[in-house]
This record gives C-alpha cells, sequence and structure tokens, in this order.
C-alpha cells in the first residue's frame, strides 16, 4: 500500500471512531487525570523504517499510567534477568481489576499474579536497580531513552495528584512488603511506582516502543538490540493475556495485538511481522501508539480500543 493511501485511511477511521470517545470518561480517581480534554482521540503507526503515521489530535503528550508497567517489567529482566523477576511475579491473569486487592489478599498465591496489575507493577517497581526511588526512577528514564532518543520527563501535576489519593495502591503495597516482595520501604515502594505512571510520553516516542517490542527487542530503525528476544517474547504473552486488563480476552479476540492500556488513555500495540497477504499495510511489522482519555469501564481507552479493532480488521493486523 502506499503511503499516501494508508494516511488517508487513518485520517478517515480516527475521524470515525471518535464518537466512541461517548462511551467512555476520562478517570474520575485521579483528580490531574479526570481534568483531561475526553473527546480526544490520536494515533501514531511507526513502520520497520521508522516512517510515522499520525491521524486525530497528534500534538498530545500523555501520563504513561500503567503502561509504564510493562516497559518496567522489561528493563528488570534486562537489568536483574527474567528468573529473577518470574522469582517475584508470576505470568497469570487474574480476571480481577487492576488495582483489586482480592487477587492478593483472597488467593494468596505468594506473588502477585503477573506484572501488570498493579501489585505486581509496585513489586517490580521497587526491584529496578539503585538504591533509592531516584536512582531506580534514573535507570529506568535511561533504559527508555536508549529506545527512543530523548529524555522523558515526569509530569509532576499529574505525580502528585495520583500520591495524594493512592489509598488502595497504599494498602496493595502493605501486603506486599508483608510477604517481603518489596526491596524498599512502603512509601519508597509507592514513590517510585506512582512517579513510573506519571512520565509524560507522546505518541511517536510510545510508537517506538511498541515496535522494539514487536521487533522482539530489536530496534530496526537504529539497528540494535535493546533487550533480549527472550524479554520480548514474554513481554508479549503479558500484553496479550494481561495487557488490557479483565477485557484481554475480547480484545485477543477482536483485535489480536500485544497490547498495554493505561487509565489517562494511552494503548501501546505491537504488531510483529506477518509475511503473507503481502498487498496489506505494514507486513513487516509496527509498533502503534493511541491516546484518547476517555476509558471504558475496564480502565482502557474507549474510542482507542475500537479504532485499534477496525485498524486490526481492515488490515489484517491479528497475531491470531
Ligand atoms: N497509576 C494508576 C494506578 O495505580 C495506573 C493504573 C492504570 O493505568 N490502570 O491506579
Amino acid at each position: 500500500m502506499r503511503m499516501e493511501e494508508v494516511y488517508e485511511q487513518l485520517q478517515l477511521w480516527v475521524e470515525e471512531n471518535r464518537s466512541h470517545t461517548m462511551l467512555g470518561a476520562t478517570a474520575q480517581y485521579i483528580p490531574a487525570l479526570a481534568e483531561q480534554e475526553p473527546n480526544q482521540l490520536g494515533i501514531c503507526i511507526m513502520d520497520y523504517d521508522g516512517d510515522t503515521y499520525l491521524a486525530g489530535e497528534t500534538d498530545v503528550n500523555f501520563t504513561l499510567q500503567s503502561v509504564s508497567k510493562i516497559i518496567s517489567f522489561v528493563a528488570l529482566c534486562h537489568f536483574k534477568g527474567m528468573d529473577f523477576v518470574l522469582d517475584k511475579v508470576d505470568v497469570e491473569p487474574t480476571g480481577e481489576a487492576f488495582n483489586s486487592i482480592i487477587p492478593f489478599e483472597i488467593h494468596r498465591p505468594g506473588k502477585p499474579f503477573n506484572p501488570l496489575i498493579n501489585a505486581g507493577a509496585i513489586t517490580v517497581a521497587s526491584m529496578l536497580p539503585g538504591d533509592t526511588p531516584d536512582e531506580k526512577f534514573e535507570r529506568f528514564i535511561l533504559f527508555v531513552e536508549g529506545m527512543i532518543g530523548r529524555r522523558l520527563e515526569l509530569n509532576e501535576e499529574v505525580y502528585q495528584s495520583e500520591w495524594k489519593t493512592a489509598h488502595r495502591n497504599r494498602a496493595l503495597a502493605y501486603y506486599l512488603k508483608e510477604s517481603n516482595l518489596l526491596e524498599l520501604d512502603v512509601e519508597e515502594a509507592l514513590e517510585i511506582y506512582i512517579r513510573l505512571c506519571s512520565i509524560s510520553i507522546g505518541l511517536k516516542d510510545l510508537s517506538k516502543i511498541g515496535l522494539v517490542i514487536a521487533h522482539d527487542g530489536y530496534d530496526p530503525v537504529e539497528k540494535q538490540q535493546i533487550f533480549s528476544s527472550d524479554v520480548a517474547r514474554i513481554a508479549k504473552v503479558l500484553m496479550v493475556t494481561c495487557g488490557m486488563y479483565n477485557s484481554s480476552g475480547k480484545f485477543a479476540a477482536h483485535v489480536g495485538l500485544p497490547a498495554k492500556s493505561g487509565v489517562s488513555g494511552g494503548i501501546l500495540a505491537s504488531v510483529p511481522p506477518k509475511w503473507h497477504s503481502e498487498e496489506k499495510a505494514f507486513r513487516k511489522g509496527c509498533g502503534i501508539a493511541v491516546f484518547g482519555p476517555a476509558i471504558d469501564a475496564h480502565g482502557n481507552s474507549a474510542a482507542g480500543t475500537m479504532l485499534l479493532r477496525q485498524l486490526s480488521a481492515e488490515w489484517d493486523l491479528s497475531i491470531f
């Protein structure tokens, strides 16, 4: 497909799907996120050559929120090895909400079910290399910089807003501490976790991360291996089985891409190469970033999910 054709279709589909923003609302439990403009919808696709296709609201910055969870998982595996990480967090979906205390308290598995629910992500964040939240944050920022070529910054307003209202996450962190799963004190573990959630990012940067995950940890633009293909494989498994919280099954059925969403309305998706049906777009794989801050009851961008569904169907992107 010609670039112009891809671009035109993308513009059209964004406008067609914009009405789905009405099916959601901005995250109300974090005051700074509640204030986001709900009917925004934007997308960036980065292809194998690093060319980008943007449509809708594209000049947006938003906080990573739970999208940070897959990146921190990858970073921790990269720095400390997969065995170390999988000893602390499992790779099982829960079927519960992302911030549920039930899987951890009632089932008492001994470790969080997976790194993409809050309990698992707080554990992972606390174990990043470095002795303090500051050092851990810096190592994470440098790791991401190695992938996107620029330094990301914290959104202080979102951080403060989330810090002040993090009662449930604080409760989870106490459970984790009691189970010896935190490398830091409760308050410090929360600090690094919430800082990672409050990092500000744009669509192009996020699509680059999706591209690297799609290509098994290899950056096809800079031609360098960022992390191992083993780590990328487990990351993709987690994205498919747990990345869209407790609607991951439906997302796999209707979109069929490894993806990770966050309550700010961002979605990171990875499209691995697919060599048959060559007349379709993006056969060499791509990274996709979507932003639509009106989220559904599961915490996923309502219009963003529908837009990905259309893209996947029209271009036959599903991995299944
Ligand atoms: N920072 C958010 C929280 O911990 C992240 C949740 C999300 O994006 N699903 O509640």
